[in-house]
């Protein structure tokens, strides 16, 4: 008789898991089922706000692999299947089939859980009006577009974080009047120092956004059911077309109600193999904890970078692998128009907060030569440890080709390295695409000079 693999959540996390398990165990040995309560299987949330934009078509688009392609390698999966129940202790989950309107039982030999998270619900009057959209999940993304398509005058986007910066561009992109609400100082707060985020929000309020800071939308109004305004304390601000974008929470009530160990940022929590506090169960992707690489913290972040990750280990694991998830440094990236922004490691404040003897500079550049005619700005800060000279976290905006070099700077905080060591490392130049001095060589010249020259040799 052959284990069997049961998986709860058909996306990134679940479905690296089931491919993963799948090429260290045939399907004579391993069994894998995965249930999934929505219509959409492995799918790019990533993607939607350019199928939003009319960059993206057909929605088919951002499919990566079918039920079919899927049942090639054995692994079956069932849509519109909600888990309600894990029995831990007997091993079996409760299943309910939206489609047949039955419920049954499945007996476990792993299971993956992998529910990710939903948009956080806004206790507010008029969120159920014609016109007002979460976006989250591929259906949010088909009904935002439908409403583009009507050309709409004003679009209102509560939340400035990365997916309320992403919908202002695919607005902006359609020629609607984009406003968005951030509850905060400025756009994408915690993620960017409050100095750096200020800067972020100049330039998007530059590329014609209007961004309202510091508002609690406290309510939506509508006229014959449609949308009309969001109000925040004495102002209505006109809209025809809403997004709630004000976060993501991890889906977790399952794993609580089964008895799994909920950590302290709220995501499942799991060791360094990705298993749960219960034997045989593991959780992957934005439900699951995960763990800061510089600070040793606990953090529950929603990026699709991690969830991939860490359905492969687990996939990996439940094929007879040891494989240890390293933890995270929080690199995530995006754009607007033309403005990218990108962040790794720790912002100055967290370094701080961490407990860091944290240096911080900033400093301007180019995209390519000071010379070359498509040469944009950019901005970088770079917070490094006085004591250990080691990188601890950086932070970019600038023009098109600014934001990926956010990657050299994680590698370089990823493998420890101080800023001399940094400032030495032999990238690649050509005045089209960067200066001599790259901004990433320049960010460790930058802190050094800040740090005053070392004592002992670079590495
Ligand atoms: C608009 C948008 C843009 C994004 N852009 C980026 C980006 O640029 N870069 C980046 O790194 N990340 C991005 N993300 C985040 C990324 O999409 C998520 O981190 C990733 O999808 C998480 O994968 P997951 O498998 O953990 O969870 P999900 O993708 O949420 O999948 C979990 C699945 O589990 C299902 N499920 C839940 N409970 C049950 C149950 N009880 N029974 C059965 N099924 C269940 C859900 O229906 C869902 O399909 C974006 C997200 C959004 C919404």
């Amino acid at each position: 008789m052959p284990e069997r693999l049961v998986i709860i959540g058909g996306d990134a996390a679940g479905m690296s898991a089931a491919t993963n398990a799948r090429r260290s165990r045939p399907a004579a040995d391993l069994e894998i089922v995965a249930f999934e309560r929505s219509d959409w299987i492995s799918f790019s949330a990533c993607g939607e706000p350019y199928y939003v934009s009319g960059d993206v078509s057909p929605i088919e688009a951002l499919l990566v692999r079918s039920v079919e392609e899927f049942a090639k390698s054995s692994i079956t999966v069932h849509k519109r299947h909600e888990v309600i129940a894990i029995d831990t202790a007997a091993r079996a989950v409760t299943v309910r089939d939206h489609l047949g309107a039955r419920e049954f039982t499945v007996g476990y030999d792993h299971l993956v859980y992998a529910t990710g998270a939903s948009a956080r619900r806004l206790p507010i009057e008029g969120v159920d009006l014609f016109g007002v959209h979460e976006m989250h999940v591929l259906d949010d993304a088909l009904a935002v577009r439908r409403l583009v398509e009507q050309r709409p005058r004003r679009a209102v986007i509560v939340g400035g974080g990365f997916v309320g910066v992403e919908m202002a561009e695919a607005f902006l992109a359609n020629g609607i009047e984009t406003t968005v609400i951030a509850a905060g100082d400025t756009l994408l707060e915690g993620a960017f120092d409050p100095d750096f985020a200020a800067r972020i929000t100049a330039a998007v309020r530059g590329l014609g956004v209007r961004v309202e800071t510091g508002h609690r939308v406290e309510c939506l109004h509508g006229e014959g059911g449609r949308v009309t305004s969001v109000g925040c304390g004495d102002r209505a601000i006109p809209a025809d077309l809403v997004v709630l974008a004000a976060g993501t929470v991890p889906n977790v009530a399952l794993a609580r109600a089964a008895g799994l160990r909920i950590g302290e940022s709220g995501g499942v929590w799991v060791d360094d193999h990705l298993r749960t506090s219960l034997p045989g169960v593991w959780a992957a992707g934005d439900c699951a904890e995960t763990t800061h690489c510089l600070t040793g913290r606990p953090l529950n972040l929603h990026l699709g970078t991690i969830a991939n990750k860490q359905g492969r280990i687990v996939g990996l694991n439940v094929g007879g692998a040891d494989e240890v998830f390293p933890g995270v440094l929080g690199t995530a990236i995006t754009k607007c128009m033309d403005l990218e922004m990108a962040r790794t490691g720790l912002t100055e404040a967290e370094a701080r907060d961490a407990g860091f003897d944290a240096i911080a500079v900033t400093f301007e550049a180019t995209t390519a030569a000071g010379y070359w005619p498509a040469a944009r700005p950019m901005w970088v800060k770079a917070v490094a440890d006085r004591s250990t000279r080691r990188i601890l976290g950086a932070q970019i905006l600038g023009g098109a080709t600014a934001g990926k070099r956010i990657d050299a700077l994680a590698m370089a905080i990823w493998n420890e390295m101080t800023v001399d060591a940094l400032l030495n490392v032999d990238l690649s130049y050509t005045p089209t695409l960067s200066g001599v001095w790259d901004p990433v060589l320049t960010a460790g010249r930058v802190l050094q000079s800040a740090l005053g020259p070392a004592t002992t040799p670079s590495r």
